[in-house]
């Protein structure tokens, strides 16, 4: 019977046992299943901490987690009392529940952990009472743990409770992990999804700006030919198929005339528009098979392939042809004109600095000898100074005042006295003899030193003015300005200081050129207004060169006309200059303007001049400028 009633008990206990084991693990299954199919993170902890409070029926369950610094962890998942505060918490990893568990890599059931500090001991006595806490051990790496708080009932966690859950622990774990790597991977996916759509973006943006800076370093932006360098790239290109092939081919290089003005006096805008429209005509007279190019400022290239001698110098010249229409910018009407300087490959260099330099010699005699259009010539390019040197040799010339001062007469026609005269610069080269002075003026022009020049020019006119005059002898002096020095505002500033005016006793005179009228017209009439004031009379030099009406010069403080040798010098064989002298000098006498006829050479011109009514005449037929000593002599044979 008892043996029975033994048999009972047993059987119920087993029993019992049986069925704690089937809800528990039908508890388990549920759990896998469950965290099994489940991807976000924080609900697998969410799960594995309700389900883990289930089995080991704890008041509180925690879910401590190493933080990947491993210096730190935080309460991840948790379910119960407190448990909601405590979720997301975190604590240094010395301190507490996971640090021990961390420390120890091993389980505690019974009561509050022995090893705790006496401080952290009260702590959890007083909070929690009993513990039961259980490594979570991933295949990889040392995850954290999981901790239940106060056994509901008031009992006691037991080994029962530790078996469990260190079961249910190593099974969640791998699940825990595997979600963890999961989530990583996410984060990792999405910030390389990011990465890729930001580095798509940054391909995109630098592919662009690249072809951009690929146009910028290759194009010109203002006319959109090709630049210095992708022409030196295509010329070098197109220079080895040529030596290859047997082909010839002809370098022209084209520089606009007097664009430093048209720049200046009009504007950089406007110069940049001048500068579109000269390429936009190039390019449709040159159609397709050719390298046009800018090189920089008003100078460009082109290479035509396959032409000889005569072909290249009728293209240069149609190119020429291109520039005789005006251009109408902001309802201005503006004159360009070029010089065309041309080389030949192979009969003139065979590489293309050599070709390029010949070509740049060639445009420069062009240029100087107002030709429009020359061909590289070995013998006549090779004896003119180049450029650079020049640059050199006249900085040295300022500073050792190596310019001299020739004189021209101008014969008044009514008396036959000579009452003025022009002052031209001359430059002695110490090696090369006498430099052309349109020459080494275009040269001080170009690299800023003209107005030094300009000032030496003024002051020794004074000084020759003066000494003329303590002579009681009255002659005009006339000086040359440049339209860069009178527009620039420091000129005015110039004359201001310059006291010696004063005693030229208005028989100083500045002639400045046609272009001048391109200018801002209120400041032009400003400072000529200036210049009048300080009893220097102005004179309107190569006049008819020039695109300006007579009617604008009627409001400007101007007192004389020189009407340019270009028209006088054909005179009498062209009826068309002779008919364009004659009505320039009525129409300038109508204006009250006396008129000066440069370039005279001849008697019969001179006299043909004397009947149209001009007042003055100036010309080699009277004298070429000459030095003052010889200037003084000839004065005396003139009998003035
Ligand atoms: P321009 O002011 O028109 O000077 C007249 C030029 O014509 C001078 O040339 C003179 O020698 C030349 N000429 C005079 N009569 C005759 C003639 O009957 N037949 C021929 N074929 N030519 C004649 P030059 O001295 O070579 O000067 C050339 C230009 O250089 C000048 O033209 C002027 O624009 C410029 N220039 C000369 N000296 C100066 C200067 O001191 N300052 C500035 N800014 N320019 C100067
Ligand atoms: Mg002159
Ligand atoms: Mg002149």
């Amino acid at each position: 019977m008892a043996s029975k009633q033994f048999q009972t008990v047993d059987e119920l206990d087993l029993r019992q046992d049986l069925h704690h084991r089937e809800v528990e693990i039908e508890l388990l299954q549920e759990t896998f299943s469950e965290i099994g199919s489940e991807l976000d993170l924080e609900r697998v902890f969410q799960i594995v901490a309700e389900r883990a409070r289930d089995l080991v029926q704890a008041q509180t369950l925690l879910i401590p987690i190493l933080d990947d610094n491993c210096e730190t962890y935080t309460y991840r998942g948790g379910a119960g009392v407190h448990a909601k505060e405590i979720v997301g918490e975190s604590l240094p990893l010395d301190f507490g529940i996971c640090g021990w568990v961390w420390r120890h890599k091993k389980a505690w059931w019974r009561g509050v952990l022995d090893e705790l500090s006496d401080e952290e001991r009260n702590y959890w006595e007083k909070e929690a009472g009993s513990v039961i806490l259980i490594p979570l051990q991933g295949k990889r790496h040392f995850l954290g743990g999981i901790a239940g708080f106060n056994k509901r009932g008031e009992e006691e966690f037991d080994r029962r409770d530790l078996n469990m859950l260190s079961m249910f622990a190593s099974i969640v774990s791998i699940a825990i992990e595997n979600a963890m790597a999961v989530q990583k991977m996410e984060e990792v996916r999405q910030l390389t999804e990011d990465y890729q759509i930001q580095l798509q973006r940054l391909n995109r943006q630098l592919s662009e700006s690249n072809r951009e800076l690929e146009y910028l370093s290759l194009y010109d932006t203002v006319t959109g030919l090709p630049n210095r360098s992708l022409f030196r790239d295509r010329f070098t290109q197109h220079l080895a198929l040529a030596q290859a092939q047997g082909q010839r081919f002809g370098l022209l290089l084209i520089d606009l005339n007097n664009f430093k003005e048209i720049n200046e006096t009009l504007g950089h805008e406007r110069g940049d528009q001048v500068l579109k429209n000269v390429a936009r005509r190039f390019l449709a007279y040159l159609g397709g098979n050719n390298i046009l190019s800018r090189l920089g400022g008003d100078e460009f290239a082109l290479l035509l392939p396959d032409v000889d001698r005569a072909q290249s110098l009728r293209h240069a010249g149609h190119l020429l042809q291109q520039l005789d229409a005006p251009f109408d910018i902001d309802s201005m009407t503006i004159a360009v004109s070029a010089s065309i300087g041309v080389s030949l490959f192979p009969e003139h260099g065979a590489d293309i600095s050599t070709l390029l330099r010949h070509t740049d010699l060639a445009m420069f005699r062009a240029k100087t000898g107002k030709r429009g259009v020359s061909l590289y010539d070995p013998v006549a390019d090779h004896s003119s100074p180049g450029m650079l040197m020049m640059t050199a040799d006249l900085r040295k010339a300022l500073e050792q005042q190596e310019f001299e001062l020739y004189y021209q007469p101008k014969v008044n026609l009514r008396n036959n006295r000579i009452d003025s005269v022009e002052a031209l610069g001359r430059w002695q080269h110490p090696q090369r003899g006498f430099v052309s002075s349109t020459m080494f003026i275009r040269v001080l022009e170009q690299t800023g030193m003209i107005d030094r020049y300009t000032h030496w020019v003024i002051e020794t006119a004074i000084e020759q003015i003066r000494l003329w005059q303590s002579q009681q002898r009255d002659i005009r002096i006339a000086v040359n300005i440049s339209t860069q020095t009178l527009m620039n505002p420091d000129f005015m500033i110039y004359l201001e200081g310059l006291d010696s005016i004063a005693d030229s006793g208005g028989n100083l005179q500045f002639e400045i050129t046609e272009n001048l009228f391109l200018s801002e017209y209120d400041r032009l009439c400003e400072t000529l207004g200036y210049i009048c004031q300080l009893g220097i009379t102005l004179s309107i030099d190569d006049f008819g060169t020039g695109y300006s009406s007579l009617g604008r010069l009627k409001k400007l403080p101007v007192s004389e006309l020189k009407i340019d040798c270009s028209f006088i010098m054909d005179m009498d064989k062209s009826v068309d200059d002779e008919v364009i002298v004659h009505s320039t000098i009525e129409l300038a006498h109508n204006l009250g303007l006396s008129v000066v006829a440069e370039g005279v050479e001849s008697e019969k011109t001179c006299q043909r001049l004397l009947e149209m009514g001009c007042d003055m005449a100036q010309g080699f037929l009277i004298s070429k400028p000459v030095p003052i000593e010889q200037f003084e002599r000839f004065l005396a044979e003139w009998g003035n």
